[in-house]
């Protein structure tokens, strides 16, 4: 096949490799039941993707239904079966902002885990899912007045608290409806975690969380934290369930989990001595990380589960505390690779780039960069623009023999920095009607689309056993302009 060192760009990033072969799925980007077909073709529990465009059209996000349910099994079995001794297993909540729908809600159920909203919309959803709200978690730094009566309407297994002001609001809502609301403390433990490495502050200085630094301005000291659950304590109309955190995103090493878990034991085991109560619950949040590209290498749950019950069952032994049961809140880790995104590729464009800074005696040398267009971008994938996220792609529609070329997968909006891949190997004879899939966009690009420029948001479809449904339909010219109040509709 092609020599890979041969085609090497010096533009493209250094973690970059040129595949050795361009027209194979790289692992572990993909979900299970992708494969290609004789033809070249990219297929989903053997749907051809040319299948899936002609019937769905593109863009179009991609999903495989079993592997959603076994991804959501696997973390519960795995959290279970760690923490079995310790507390006689774990709370999976799946976090609905990642990508919610009634279909996915019921899968979620189905599989044995329970479901995180932030929203009232996000719980109309469960509530049309027909999710008990037993098994239902409310979160949000910003909660109105209806939607923490909406909680206590669908008697929600959890409001998690996020400030003093809100708990009191919630204190008194519950207790004008003669009820008592089923509460846990997000705190921030000062412990920031992404991929590979995690940093530890004092202070907080965000808009989520109660902190646990203590105010050295008041006389009495108390952190934010210990006021919140002395004020919990207090109210009548509170049951205060435990303690929360989340500690951030894209997480791949444990000991950020290991670190957030002893500080807040350490702080569990203190409140319920000073304050004689017992809190049954701890919440240690979601972040786990997912592979975009093929350098990223996240652990399977099990790893992750034995490494955090191993700290959680060493602080509650040191502290001599009876564990709390164990909580998690995963969402990218479930449903992130589980979907692809088919895109039509349409205006193909190539740049000459000067060599990059440092290319010793390259300087009047420039190199090329294509640029491939796309009929979606940053109104289906977002993530680039907010979060310079990488992904991957590859050529769906066929196999290629044309050498690897870097290339730049973009959108057709209008905004240069409408980027959906920003370096990827493409064969060099990618071309207008081509299909390209990107991986890993199961998570946070539905969730977070748009209509910018008036594209119609894609569709949802969701392959399982050979068979294709919509779960979300992709909106249509007519929904784009239902809200428009301006002239008249005839
Ligand atoms: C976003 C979020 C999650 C899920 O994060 P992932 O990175 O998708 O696992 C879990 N808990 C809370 C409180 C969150 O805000």
């Amino acid at each position: 096949m092609n020599q890979a060192a041969d085609h090497a760009s010096p533009l493209a990033p250094e973690w970059l490799a040129v595949p050795g072969d361009l027209n194979e799925l790289q692992e572990p980007l993909w979900a299970a039941g992708v494969e290609k077909n004789a033809s070249g073709e990219v297929t989903v529990d053997g749907l051809s993707v040319s299948e899936l465009k002609e019937q769905f059209g593109t863009p179009l996000f991609v999903m495989s239904e079993s592997d959603f349910r076994s991804r959501a099994r696997a973390f519960k079995h795995a959290f279970d079966a760690a923490f079995a001794d310790i507390c006689g297993g774990v709370d999976v909540y799946y976090a609905g902002k990642s990508f919610l729908c009634t279909a996915v809600a019921s899968w979620v159920a189905e599989e044995g885990l329970r479901l995180d909203t932030c929203s009232g919309g996000e719980l109309a959803v469960a509530a049309r899912a027909g999710i008990d709200g037993s098994n239902l978690g409310l979160h949000g730094n910003n909660k109105s007045d209806a939607e923490i009566n909406r909680a206590l309407d669908m008697s929600l297994g959890r409001i998690v608290v996020d400030s003093l002001d809100e708990l009191e609001r919630v204190a008194k809502i519950a207790s004008s409806r003669g009820e008592v609301a089923k509460v846990m403390l997000r705190l921030t433990p000062g412990v920031h975690a992404h991929t590979h490495e995690f940093i530890a502050t004092a202070h907080e200085d965000q808009k989520f969380g109660l902190s646990m630094a203590e105010d050295s301005t008041e006389e009495a000291g108390l952190s934010a934290a210990e006021e919140a659950v002395a004020a919990a304590t207090s109210y009548a109309s509170v049951e205060l369930l435990g303690l929360h955190c989340h500690i951030g995103s894209q997480i791949f090493e444990p000991d950020g989990f290991a670190v957030a878990a002893e500080k807040l034991l350490g702080f569990l085991a203190a409140m319920q001595a000073k304050y004689s109560i017992v809190m049954p619950e701890l919440d240690l949040g979601g972040g786990y990380g997912i592979a975009y590209t093929p350098v990223d290498t996240p652990r399977p749950p099990a790893e992750i589960a034995e490494a955090m019950a191993a700290v959680v069952r060493s602080t509650c032994a040191e502290l001599n505390i009876t564990p709390p049961r164990i909580s998690i809140e995963p969402g990218r880790a479930i449903v992130g690779s589980t979907t692809f995104t088919l895109y039509e590729v349409g205006t193909l464009k190539t740049v000459r780039v000067d060599a990059p800074a440092g290319d010793e005696g390259q300087e009047n040398v420039t190199y090329p960069r294509r640029y491939v267009s796309v009929d979606g971008g940053m109104s289906d994938n977002a993530r680039p623009v907010l979060y310079d996220a990488d992904y991957s792609a590859i050529l769906a529609s066929r196999d290629s023999d044309a050498a690897p070329q870097l290339s730049r997968v973009v959108g057709k909006h209008c905004e240069s920095g409408d980027i959906v891949v920003r370096d990827v190997y493409l064969p060099a004879d990618v071309a207008a009607g081509d299909l390209l899939a990107v991986p890993g966009t199961g998570a946070y690009c539905w969730a977070l689309s748009s209509n910018y420029n008036y594209l119609a948001r894609p569709g949802v479809v969701a392959v399982r056993d050979g068979a294709a449904r919509l779960i979300v339909r992709g909106e249509t010219e007519e929904d784009l302009l239902n809200r428009d109040m301006g002239v008249a509709n005839v």
